[in-house]
């Protein structure tokens, strides 16, 4: 009975009315997850379950529950990706390098959560330090999609979808660089945001591209990624970068009543590459909106062709600049074979780092160096100046772009990863609202004609996750009319 119940719950709201007359317990939920995630070993979301933690935790909130003094997220079972710091516990970012490390702080994000009650039941599979798009570069491998195994989850957030899409925890918390969040929300029939670039603070999330990377939700709902949201959003003294925008209360905030500007990216829809049945399921939306009395009008975003090559010049510098310090002395995996310090760095980091890692520190390196730099990283600054102002202009005459997510379904494990081109293009749709910091988000869009997920991406105005997720929570109530 109880885990029937548990599995309905698509809002959070509904769960805690349950758990405030005593309908479930905390320890009811925590049970359920713990059994949920066993069954469910083989789809390889989770690294590690914080099991006896969570159920001595468990105890603690149902207390408080009780008492009238639990926060908002109390019942709320969360995983985290593996490269979000929890104090005194492992974290890895999935490499080899990091093996054995333990966190020796928290992250904002994970403070905020506890602080409003909120269990965190384990830590979550993604890509190597959550480079790819797949999950298959993680060292511990590849996250198995659970509306049909042979597919990839997604990445590089893999496990934080897998978790959520699979009902092992009730929603996560995940990194998005160019698409981590979005790119496996929609391979996984899941909601996943990527708030404005400094809404959340990333102090304590292991850095790959600083001046991309954004901490979010993993969520069934819309209306959980607007609660959740409005916990880890904020100013953070950790974090220069962070900012002092005030944070609405979002989740109180999600009206939907107002008809809107919309446009969509004409280039997306003749995009080489793009799955038939996404593009079908895309001007089907368009048409649904029209239907509704908003407007909806192509635009041109002359720069498609260039937002992959952009995100990876930009994205790969700073990667070669933050992996610097993982060189077998500060953190983690040290090479037996190392007898002075620059065999220490050499073999640590050959033995330590995947494939793919150092396929990007060195493209990294190699765009930064002297005789490229100008060619390549400087341009790639003034290219990535040209989208944001572009995507600017297009957000002063609409409300908001959307787009597929993702311009393929989720693909066969295997097919991809030898080819990195082919996975870099996978990031077509994502990359450039990372490009320009805007937020976006991927809401469920039906599925295919093989019953996998598709995902719509919406992307809004810069600090505007109100308007973006009100707006999306609509979008939710249309596909359930249909
Ligand atoms: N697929 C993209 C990449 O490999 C996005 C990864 C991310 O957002 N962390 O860089």
């Amino acid at each position: 009975m109880v885990k029937e119940k548990i599995k309905l719950y698509g809002k959070f709201s509904q769960l805690q009315a349950d758990l405030k007359v005593g309908n479930i317990t905390i320890n009811d939920l925590i049970k359920y997850y713990l059994s949920r995630i066993k069954e469910h070993a083989h789809l390889n979301a989770f690294l590690e379950v914080f099991e006896e933690e969570a159920l001595q935790r468990a105890v603690e909130i149902q207390e408080k529950i009780e008492n009238g003094t639990a926060g908002k997220l109390a019942g709320m079972i969360i995983g985290i990706k593996d490269n979000i710091s929890y104090k005194g516990h492992k974290m890895t970012a999935s490499s080899k390098i990091l093996e054995g490390y333990k966190a020796v702080y928290s992250a904002t994000v994970v403070e905020r959560i506890l602080a409003e009650d909120a269990i965190i039941i384990g830590r979550l599979n993604c890509d190597e330090f959550a480079m790819g798009a797949s999950n298959e570069t993680s060292y511990f491998g590849p996250v198995k999609n659970f509306a049909d195994e042979r597919k990839v989850s997604g990445g590089s957030s893999g496990g934080s979808a897998v978790a959520v899409q699979a009902n092992l925890c009730y929603a996560s918390l995940a990194s998005d660089t160019g698409g981590s969040i979005r790119q496996p929300a929609a391979f996984c029939g899941v909601v996943g945001l990527k708030p404005t670039y400094a809404r959340v603070s990333r102090y304590g999330v292991v850095a790959y591209a600083s001046s991309f990377d954004q901490v979010g939700p993993i969520t069934r709902s819309v209306e959980d990624a607007a609660l959740i949201l409005e916990v880890i959003a904020g100013q953070d003294a950790h974090d220069a970068t962070s900012s002092s925008e005030l944070v609405p209360e979002y989740s109180k905030n999600l009206h939907h009543t107002k008809k809107r500007r919309i446009a969509y990216i004409e280039e997306t829809l003749h995009s080489e590459g793009l799955d038939p049945e996404i593009k079908s399921n895309i001007l089907d939306q368009i048409k649904k909106l029209k239907h509704e009395g908003h407007t909806v009008e192509p635009v041109s975003f002359e720069y498609l062709d260039y937002v992959v090559a952009t995100y990876y010049i930009l994205t790969t510098a700073e990667a070669s600049s933050n992996l610097a310090r993982y060189d077998g002395v500060h953190y983690g995996y040290r090479s037996n074979e190392s007898h002075d310090l620059m065999s220490t760095y050499k073999k640590s980091r050959s033995e330590g780092f995947g494939e793919e890692v150092k396929r990007r520190i060195m493209l990294g390196t190699f765009v930064l160096s002297a005789g490229y730099y100008d060619a390549y990283y400087s341009k790639a600054q003034k290219v990535r100046r040209l989208i944001k102002d572009k995507m600017d202009k297009i957000l002063e005459d609409f409300d908001f772009i959307i787009t597929p997510t993702t311009p393929t379904p989720a693909f066969n494990i295997g097919e991809q990863i030898t080819d990195p081109v082919v996975m870099y293009l996978a990031d077509i749709f994502t990359v450039g609202a990372s490009l320009a910091g805007l937020p976006a988000i991927s809401i469920p869009s039906g599925k295919n004609k093989a019953g996998l997920p598709l995902g719509m991406q919406i992307i809004g105005k810069r600090y505007k996750e109100v308007e973006l997720l009100s707006f999306s929570t609509y979008f939710d109530h249309l596909n359930e009319d249909s």
